[in-house]
């Protein structure tokens, strides 16, 4: 299929040429038709099969037709509610991108900065507003958002949405806007509490589904790294350098691992930079622009503020810490393999991790590729039997006989804090 064959304006297919895009993704050919007819959608889609431009296209398409001339007053016709900063950022770029030969007027809000420009820009009128829950919320308690007029409304990432927490706030949004809306739902995994808010806020929805989450792309090879926690900035080190790894993303579980990164990086000569939920966002913007100009070779990152994350071609990315929610896995390794280009994904998993892994290896229904023979494999016994539960008091008794290192246990802890938090005491933050 080509974009031709899809019914858009011009405006848009020259803006689409202009972008180099030959044909629709998948999720474009089947939601651009389903939304161009006025339907309600429920698209299971992730981040890199082109979903935004799958609810851009036919939205622009749709308000073309009425905003028409620059010189009528302009009324928020679209709302798009995404989870994250970065997110909103992308979306609203795309909408400026596709609608670029149309009178459409794309405005971003989200919280963290000052909110002075936003209102002036909402004074002057929008005729699509991209936001994050809160700050969409507290504008329009302000009085300076009217979403009387609406038609379209996109939920996007709504699993991340979920998963942060913003789901009560989504559905107050949803309560603000006309019932004769038109509504959008994008997630890319179907937990119950989302299919739920799909039934209470979509009429007679259709359902398209791209890439399942539980197949990971074939292009990228998958490696792992059984390593000890504390060894694990020792060898990030050294693939990064011995085997000259460039333009690497490496996810940690926790905003404090991933500062922990980049400082120990740096003490050893790597510039690299750390986004995650405690960065203002203009430092983010900062380190993500330097990694997208290839300024800095490493970008460090927590889940949440890497969703959305558009970076064409990565050729590497490093599971620090294995997440503890499998599809996270896959959401992760998805960032690279993209468009026809290879990619490698490396995971460190620590003892501790090891029953991450086996959901995992279950979820994508294949074993990660052992490299064995690194300069830091366990120092005690051989691994343990994968999804054996791991065993804190043994493991940091024998840390703390070994070296003296305290090894904190994660996130995953279970009745042993005061145990753990004593062992951290006493060895508070030893850099590589
Ligand atoms: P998304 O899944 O919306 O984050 O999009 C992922 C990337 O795919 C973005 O960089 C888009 O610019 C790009 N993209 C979207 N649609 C197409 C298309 N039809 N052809 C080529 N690239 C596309």
């Amino acid at each position: 299929m080509k974009f031709e064959d899809l019914n858009l304006i011009r405006n848009i297919q020259q803006a689409l040429s202009e972008q180099g895009y030959e044909a629709p993704t998948p999720i474009q050919e089947q939601a651009i038709p389903i939304i161009l007819d006025g339907k309600d959608l429920v698209g299971c889609a992730q981040t890199g099969t082109g979903k935004t431009a799958a609810f851009a296209i036919p939205i622009i398409n749709n308000l073309h037709r009425i905003v028409g001339s620059a010189t009528k007053v302009k009324y928020i016709r679209a709302l798009v509610i995404t989870p994250t900063r970065e997110l909103a950022l992308q979306i609203g770029e795309s909408f400026d991108t596709y609608g670029k030969y149309t009178n459409i007027r794309t405005l971003t809000i989200f919280g963290g900065v000052n909110q002075t420009s936003q209102v002036d820009q909402l004074k002057k009128g929008v005729d699509v507003l991209v936001a994050t829950p809160g700050r969409l919320l507290d504008l329009h308690k302000q009085g300076f958002i009217n979403l009387d007029h609406m038609h379209h409304l996109v939920l996007d990432e709504a699993d991340q949405m979920l998963d942060m927490g913003f789901i009560h706030d989504v559905k107050k949004i949803v309560k603000l806007t006309p019932d004769n809306r038109q509504t959008l739902l994008f997630s890319a995994t179907m937990p119950l509490p989302i299919r739920e808010l799909a039934d209470s806020f979509l009429t007679k929805p259709e359902y398209v589904s791209v890439t399942p989450v539980s197949s990971t792309a074939e292009r990228v090879k998958q490696h792992l790294y059984h390593v000890d926690k504390g060894d694990k900035r020792k060898l990030l080190y050294h693939l990064i350098r011995n085997e000259s790894l460039n333009n690497v993303l490496v996810f940690t579980r926790t905003k404090h691992g991933a500062d922990n990164v980049v400082k120990a990086l740096k003490k050893n000569g790597v510039e690299s930079g750390a986004i995650h939920g405690d960065k203002s966002q203009n430092s983010r913007q900062r380190v993500l622009d330097a990694f997208k100009n290839k300024e800095i070779p490493v970008l460090v990152a927590t889940d949440i503020a890497a969703r959305g994350i558009d970076i064409e071609s990565l050729p590497y990315v490093i599971n620090f810490d294995l997440p503890n929610i499998p599809e996270t896995y896959v959401h992760r390794i998805g960032r690279t393999g993209r468009a026809g280009n290879s990619g490698l994904a490396i995971s460190f998993c620590g003892k501790d991790e090891l029953p991450y892994l086996k959901d995992i290896e279950k979820l994508i229904k294949m074993k990660l590729k052992v490299i064995d023979g690194h300069p830091y494999p366990y120092s005690e016994e051989t691994a343990k039997p994968e999804g054996q539960k791991p065993d804190f008091r043994n493991k940091n008794k024998s840390n703390n006989q070994r070296n003296g290192k305290s090894k904190p246990t994660g996130n995953n802890s279970g009745g042993n804090n005061s145990r753990k938090s004593e062992a951290s005491k006493k060895n508070k933050k030893r850099w590589y």
